[in-house]
């Protein structure tokens, strides 16, 4: 046996597993948990944070303000230990910049003490066989040096966040300097922006647009495509009505609808997250088109139904084959940089879950976030953010977080007289 063994181990530290560290602190619970994070330290979608964008959601929809408004670790409550309460109030806003909303994340991760620990990715989940049956997970995680650590754990979760989609025909480029995911944004301009480069921006959702419209505001001004497949860029639908699908009470709704049911509804509320961009932002956009017309511009170029048939490298940069839009003919582009805002995806089997897929009765998760697991196999394993088909739309956004990891705490609880533990063990 090994010496430590925890009551959970939580894969990822992102907002998913820092709302169940927050639940499983507030309710006293004798589960001890260790979570492990890849990056060094604390941070949100660190390549996203675009000067000047906001938060899509209420900050009242916080870590934990829906479960409990009283906890310390609501965003007003970060925001009184700032010192900006007042003046935030003054903002009449329910919006903060996304960098104010990553800094309260932080702020949380930081007040619960050491329950994480970072430069920690997670590359195995074994299961421990023993006469054929499983009681423990052992759970393997590098650091940037390579060097290997193995915990063991009783139960675990999982909330790794998305993975950056590559459409097929960028693939040959994955790790090459010419084309970059979204998700390595800001990284990649600090590195690579200098004046007279060609960048195409790929994609028409939110990324896409905060990007288009960063690059088309900074100083090195590049030349600039924005390619979508559809018409137009389109607004994500936040109107009060439609909002309430992202209602806590929603994902009992959905999930007791039948598949077909289900997937229907997910189709009718797609727009209110996917392929679409905020009003606003749409409206800047529009803006600085008809500005550049005014004044008789094309650096800014938007190639609208278009779709990129074949990309081959060139020199160091690449060159996209498009077909459709305004031309009747492909069109072949050259490209410093491409940047694909093509969003992201979430497949069990192409996590480190894929380990345990023989001991899986089911690939849907239950009610509770758990997956199904064989007769013999004694772990828990929950998944935050894989559970879209059958609870709805809000479980890849933050809207149900405080809601979800009180149900994943409750379900972890052991039974009420098993003796009490420190739940935030430092290791
Ligand atoms: P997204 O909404 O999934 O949009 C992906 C875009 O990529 C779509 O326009 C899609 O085009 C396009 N695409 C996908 N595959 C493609 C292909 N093979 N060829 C060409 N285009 C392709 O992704 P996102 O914009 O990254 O947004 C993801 C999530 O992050 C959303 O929830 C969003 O609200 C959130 N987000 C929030 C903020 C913020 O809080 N300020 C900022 C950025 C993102 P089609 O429309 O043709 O399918």
């Amino acid at each position: 046996m090994p010496d430590k063994i925890h009551d959970l181990i939580g894969v990822g530290f992102g907002p998913s597993n820092l709302a169940l560290a927050i639940a499983l602190h507030e309710s006293a619970s004798p589960v001890q948990a260790r979570f492990l994070e890849a990056r060094p330290a604390f941070a949100w979608h660190p390549d996203m944070m675009i000067d000047g964008a906001d938060m899509q959601v209420s900050f009242l929809k916080d870590l934990v303000s829906l479960r409990d408004p009283t906890s310390g670790f609501s965003f007003l409550n970060y925001l009184h230990h700032k010192g900006r309460l007042e003046r935030f109030i003054n903002r009449k806003t329910f919006f903060p910049s996304r960098h104010e909303y990553n800094d309260y994340l932080g702020w949380a991760a930081a007040r619960l003490g050491p329950v994480c620990v970072y430069d920690q990715r997670v590359t195995a989940v074994e299961a421990v066989e023993k006469n054929g049956a499983v009681d423990l997970l052992a759970v393997t995680a590098q650091d940037a040096q390579g060097h290997e650590t193995q915990r063991f754990a009783r139960n675990l979760v999982l909330a790794p966040g998305g993975q950056p989609f590559w459409p097929d025909c960028f693939a040959d480029q994955r790790g090459g300097p010419a084309v970059i995911h979204a998700c390595d944004y800001i990284t990649a301009r600090q590195a690579r922006l200098k004046p007279g480069l060609r960048i195409a921006v790929l994609g028409g959702g939110q990324s896409a647009v905060e990007i288009f419209a960063d690059l088309a505001a900074h100083p090195a001004a590049p030349q600039l495509d924005l390619i979508l497949r559809g018409h137009a860029i389109r607004p994500a639908d936040d109107s009060a009505f439609v909002n309430e699908i992202f209602g806590i009470g929603y994902t009992d709704r959905l999930f007791a609808l039948p598949p077909e049911a289900r997937s229907a509804f997910l189709r009718d509320f797609a727009a209110t997250n996917y392929s679409v961009a905020d009003a606003d932002l749409i409206a800047r956009l529009y803006e600085l088109f008809y500005e550049q017309e005014v004044q008789g511009g094309t650096r800014l170029r938007l190639l609208r139904e278009t779709r990129v048939a074949s990309v081959r490298s060139q020199g160091a940069g690449v060159v996209l084959e498009m077909v459709g839009g305004a031309e009747a003919a492909p069109q072949s582009e050259a490209y410093d940089l491409v940047i694909l805002a093509t969003g992201y995806r979430r497949a069990l089997s192409e996590t480190v879950l894929a380990g345990l897929l023989p001991w899986m009765t089911g690939s849907q998760p239950g009610r509770d976030y758990r997956l199904p697991m064989a007769p013999r196999f004694a772990p828990q394993i929950f998944v935050q953010g894989y559970s879209e088909a059958t609870h709805g739309l809000s479980d890849t956004l933050l809207s149900v977080l405080p809601a979800r990891a009180q149900e994943i705490a409750a379900a972890l609880a052991p039974p009420s007289d098993a003796a009490r533990r420190p739940v935030l063990a430092a290791e």
